[in-house]
């Protein structure tokens, strides 16, 4: 790596290596462009970084803290274990870090709509909570299955004042919502601007989410050094479509760190899938036998998806991170063990990267481990008791 790489990539036709790039309807070329030509002045703006540096302290209650897990690390014999604690961030997880800056932009746009897509609900109401910081309308586009499934962020999205929009079409979850939305942003391009939940899309969405949760490793590089002295010899984070991931590595690719990037087992897109084209770029990407993408299925709904980010289907490429899997036994052994052990319950997405942790310190016994905590697990607490009940060994009991 080197240290002009966030200059150069993505390049200028929004491309990591082969990947990335923007293959949208022609009607909708010259507003990515505009998005594009937006983010590159406004973002860089004196009045829009004093105002973002704001927010993220007195709305979002930034920097989360990096903290020792003393007990669990104790329980290892040997390896440390630190969590960066996306988990206290405001609504709970990472994702607000990219909403409050896309709700940023489209003030400063003097855009009056945010339109988005949402699959289990937490992209949702991420952005919901930032239209309603900024007085602007929000329409969510989802599925009308996960409608039902994941009614308490529905709930939520409402409350916050934004207009929910069932999807019913195919199997009604994220790929049609996704769908919906960018036909509603078609409809609407003057006066709305669609907010994507993730690393990917067309540029300049990947590039433009990962600047936004690049403080996540800028806080989390400065406080473990001042905590230790050191830089982690291990960097680890779950990966979805990679936003948090992203997030946290881009402060280490120039450190000697190794760095993980944690899969659920089915949706293991870096280690099963081939290069393809979803939702407007290219990535790795589960794809069936005719190339469209396959249906996946983890535990943990934010990281159900048969696509990743492109930056890090590049980063793989290049062998500067590495991408590996955790399975739903695993994730949940994880879940149960942090809750009990740290007085931390997390959410099921972070736990794939506990659990990979809990495998890795075995393998390097004397040497730290700072993991991305993306998410607090109140959301699938119902979920979980009611399938495993409440314990470790009633979980192994009930596991299937
Ligand atoms: C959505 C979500 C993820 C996965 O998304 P990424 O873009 O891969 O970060 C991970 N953790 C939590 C808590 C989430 O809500």
């Amino acid at each position: 790596m080197n240290t002009d790489y966030f200059k150069n990539f993505p390049d200028q036709n929004g491309l990591f290596g082969e990947f990335g790039g923007s293959f949208l309807p022609p009607a909708l070329v010259e507003q990515f462009k505009d998005i594009t030509h937006s983010y590159l002045t406004i973002s860089k703006s004196h009045k829009f970084i004093s105002e973002l540096r704001s927010i993220r302290k007195h709305f979002q209650g930034r920097p989360t803290p990096v903290y020792f897990a003393e007990r669990l690390s104790n329980s290892l014999g040997g390896a440390r274990i630190y969590l960066k604690r996306e988990d206290l961030n405001h609504t709970g997880a990472h994702k607000l870090n990219h909403c409050m800056g896309e709700g940023l932009l489209a003030k400063f746009m003097g855009k009056k709509k945010l339109i988005a897509e949402t699959g289990a609900g937490q992209h949702g109401v991420a952005l919901a909570t930032a239209a309603a910081y900024f007085g602007l309308q929000c329409e969510i586009h989802m599925g009308v299955v996960d409608i039902e499934k994941e009614h308490p962020n529905v709930i939520r999205m409402k409350l916050l004042g934004a207009n929910v929009i069932p999807v019913s079409e195919g199997a009604g979850t994220l790929k049609e919502a996704v769908d919906s939305a960018f036909k509603a942003y078609l409809e609407d391009f003057e006066t709305s601007i669609y907010c994507i939940g993730s690393v990917v899309g067309p540029h300049p969405f990947p590039m433009l989410v990962r600047e936004f949760q690049r403080i996540v490793g800028i806080e989390a590089r400065e406080q473990f050094f001042e905590m230790t002295g050191e830089l982690p010899d291990n960097v680890i984070a779950c990966v979805g479509g990679g936003s948090n991931a992203i997030g946290l590595f881009s402060a280490f690719l120039d450190d000697p760190c190794e760095i993980y990037g944690v899969e659920p087992s089915g949706a293991a897109t870096m280690t099963k899938g081939r290069p393809g084209v979803i939702h407007g770029f290219k990535c790795y990407l589960l794809q069936d036998d005719d190339g469209k993408p396959a249906q996946v299925c983890s535990i943990a709904s934010g990281l159900d998806y048969p696509g990743v980010g492109p930056e890090h289907s590049y980063l793989k490429d290049i062998g500067r991170i590495k991408y590996v899997t955790a399975d739903d036994y695993e994730c949940l052994e994880a879940f149960y063990t942090l809750s009990r052990v740290e007085g931390i319950i997390p959410a099921l997405e972070s736990a794939h990267a506990i659990a990979y942790a809990l495998k890795l310190a075995k393998q390097k016994k004397y040497q730290s481990i700072l993991i991305n905590l993306s998410g607090r697990g109140d959301k699938d607490i119902d979920f979980i008791t009611e399938k495993y009940g409440f314990t470790l060994e009633e979980m192994k009991a009930r596991f299937k």
